[in-house]
């Protein structure tokens, strides 16, 4: 059983227009009364009752109250934590992709971080941008674009690790956290996601689309890194990657002399 949604909605209107004291008065009241209604008409029925029935009236009458303020009041109570919780999806997901935002990467980020460091482990930072997107939106219009950022964001989360955080940083740049990943191991990640993209055919309406991308990869210095360090790196080493001619990766590595 569920509560309607427009009497749901009529409730929460008189809650939200009475206020938390006039609605717990009006709940308490209306609960008196009901209360006495119930043992009014019970004694009626049975009058010269016993002391036993008034306590089987005392238990009876608190069945048939509570259960329908309560059974209001926890359905808003669930339909407010689904609303929260769909809340909570839409702030921290990228609209077109529905891989993570921007956002939200940067607040994992600086947690991974900051516990890479009093765990002295070393996290590593993977940018890639596809290579010439502006030509495919030029050839092949905007809307299959759109359909080429949401194919490869889906299928590069597929070929990822699962506790690696993958988000839309920009355009048509996304971004990789890895945690307790040293770069040896960030670059095996990355070669293989610049081999997947460029062997990865996008089918829009019928037309095979391909693209390729470029990589800026960097690991974190144990104890003096910020996140903006990481990512000014790796900005860096993709900015490299595309001098060098585009889809491939490059490294950029923690200088002390420039920290
Ligand atoms: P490069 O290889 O140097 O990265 O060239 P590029 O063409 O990929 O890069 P450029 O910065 O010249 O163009 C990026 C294009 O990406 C331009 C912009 O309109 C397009 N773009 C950004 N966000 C979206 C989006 O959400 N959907 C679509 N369809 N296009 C987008
Ligand atoms: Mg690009
Ligand atoms: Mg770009």
């Amino acid at each position: 059983m569920k509560l309607s949604p427009a009497i749901a909605k009529r409730i929460r209107q008189i809650i939200l227009t009475q206020g938390v004291t006039r609605s717990t008065l009006f709940i308490t009241v209306s609960s008196v009364v009901l209360s006495v209604a119930i043992a009014k008409l019970a004694a009626l029925l049975m009058p010269g009752s016993s002391g036993r029935f008034n306590i089987t009236i005392a238990v009876i009458v608190p069945l048939l109250v509570a259960p329908p303020f309560a059974y209001i009041f926890i359905s808003l109570y669930f339909e407010l934590e689904k609303v929260r919780e769909e809340m909570h999806a839409l702030a921290i997901t990228d609209e077109l992709t529905r891989v993570f935002n921007r956002r939200y990467f940067m607040r994992l980020a600086r947690l991974e971080l900051d516990r890479s460091k009093r765990n002295q482990h070393t996290v590593s930072v993977i940018i890639f941008d596809i290579d010439n997107f502006k030509s495919i939106n030029d050839r092949y219009g905007h809307l299959c674009g759109d359909a080429v950022l949401r194919e490869l964001s889906l299928a590069c989360c597929r070929v990822l690790r699962p506790y690696d955080t993958f988000a839309r940083y920009g355009g048509e740049e996304f971004i990789l956290l890895l945690p307790e990943t040293d770069e040896a191991s960030a670059l095996q990640v990355a070669n293989r996601l610049c081999e997947f993209a460029s062997n990865y055919v996008i089918e829009y309406k019928g037309i095979p689309v391909q693209v390729t991308i470029s990589i800026g990869v960097t690991t974190s210095d144990l104890s003096r890194d910020t996140l903006d360090d990481l990512l000014n790196r790796a900005d860096q080493a993709l900015y490299r990657a595309k001098q060098l001619g585009k889809n491939r990766l490059e490294v950029a590595r923690f200088n002390p002399l420039s920290a």
